[in-house]
């Protein structure tokens, strides 16, 4: 394995925005992470998924960033469990259920990622997340310790985990019961349709920018429709007419223009509603100041 230095990230990310890492490998193996951890001790390492929930900085990220890559990509279907490695996609994940009638599964239909950044962000929909059939998942500590974690420690909620931040998931069995194959079949095609008719997917994206604040306020894209932020643009960002909660890149913008717009709807919906919104997106390599302003220290 071996380190790249100042390597463009916006080709690997998602929203295609952002700067360099000023050191990225890509570890094939255990043994491979294992020793860029070693490396990279005490100095905040980052793993980057697909960044499907993630919004690189204009000046990129000083942090080394680590993609898991090789032996970390692999799927097994057993009789009563799926197990896979923190590098397999999300997609195949919820295609493999399906194929084989395993039933659950079908909210991860159209969610991009991988199984790591699904783990960390307990992805799902506002119903269910992916800790809803997590068996146990496997994560190494900063000082290289493989540790088992069961829902039970991690206590998942909406769009959290309780695991700390620094542990990197690297494998986990899911529980994956079989289920009548046309059912299946039905409730998989029927979410995806229903996901890919209301959401976005043909512009870049991360996804859903806001977490829902919960009961009494209205869901997120109902707060920014109301405080007359869908459709506004800056720079070459836009929150999405169809979609209020996504900020899309129209081409070329830069982080600058999707924190200009997220502060903006932050500072309304605070001003004006009483709400104060957190971001579900991750933010990496932005200054402080920007960050509070968008809610994410
Ligand atoms: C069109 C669209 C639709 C979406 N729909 C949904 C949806 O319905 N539900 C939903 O929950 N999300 C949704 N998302 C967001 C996104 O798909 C999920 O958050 C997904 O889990 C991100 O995975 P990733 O691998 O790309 O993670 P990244 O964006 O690369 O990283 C996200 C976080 O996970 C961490 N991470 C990544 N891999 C690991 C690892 N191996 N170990 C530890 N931490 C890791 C990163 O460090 C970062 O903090 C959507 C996004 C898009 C663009």
């Amino acid at each position: 394995m071996r380190w790249e230095r100042d390597v463009p990230l916006a080709p690997l990310v998602r929203y295609r925005i952002g700067g360099p890492a000023a050191r990225l490998a890509r570890p094939q193996s255990m043994a491979e992470l294992a020793a860029a951890l070693r490396e990279t001790s005490g100095r905040g390492c980052r793993v980057l998924g697909t960044g499907a929930n993630l919004l690189i900085g204009d000046s990129g990220v000083p942090e080394p960033v680590l993609i898991l890559e090789g032996d970390f990509g692999t799927i097994q279907v057993g009789a009563t469990t799926i197990e896979a490695g923190a590098a397999a996609r999300l997609p195949a994940l919820a295609q493999a259920a399906r194929r084989n009638g395993r039933a659950g599964f079908h909210f991860l239909e159209a969610v991009p990622g991988t199984l790591g950044g699904g783990l960390r962000m307990n992805a799902g929909s506002r119903d269910e997340g992916l800790w809803d059939r997590v068996e146990w998942a496997d994560a190494v500590t900063p000082e290289g310790e493989l540790v088992r974690i069961r829902p039970e420690v991690a206590q998942p909620a909406y769009r959290r985990v309780g695991v700390p931040a620094d542990w990197v998931f690297v494998r986990a069995r899911l529980e994956a019961t079989p289920g009548e194959y046309d059912a299946v079949r039905d409730a998989h095609l029927s979410f995806r349709e229903r996901k890919v008719r209301d959401q976005v997917y043909d512009l870049p994206s991360v996804g859903s920018t806001w977490k829902n604040p919960g009961s009494p306020h209205p869901p997120a894209w109902e707060i920014v429709d109301s405080v007359e932020m869908r459709g506004a643009r800056v720079g070459n960002a836009r929150i999405h007419e169809r979609h209020a909660n996504f900020i899309v890149n129209l081409g070329g913008a830069r982080a600058a223009d999707v924190i200009g717009l997220m502060a903006e709807t932050r500072r309304r919906a605070l001003a004006r509603l009483g709400v104060t919104l957190e971001p579900e997106i991750q933010l990496w390599g932005v200054e402080p100041a920007q960050l509070a302003l968008v809610g994410a220290v």
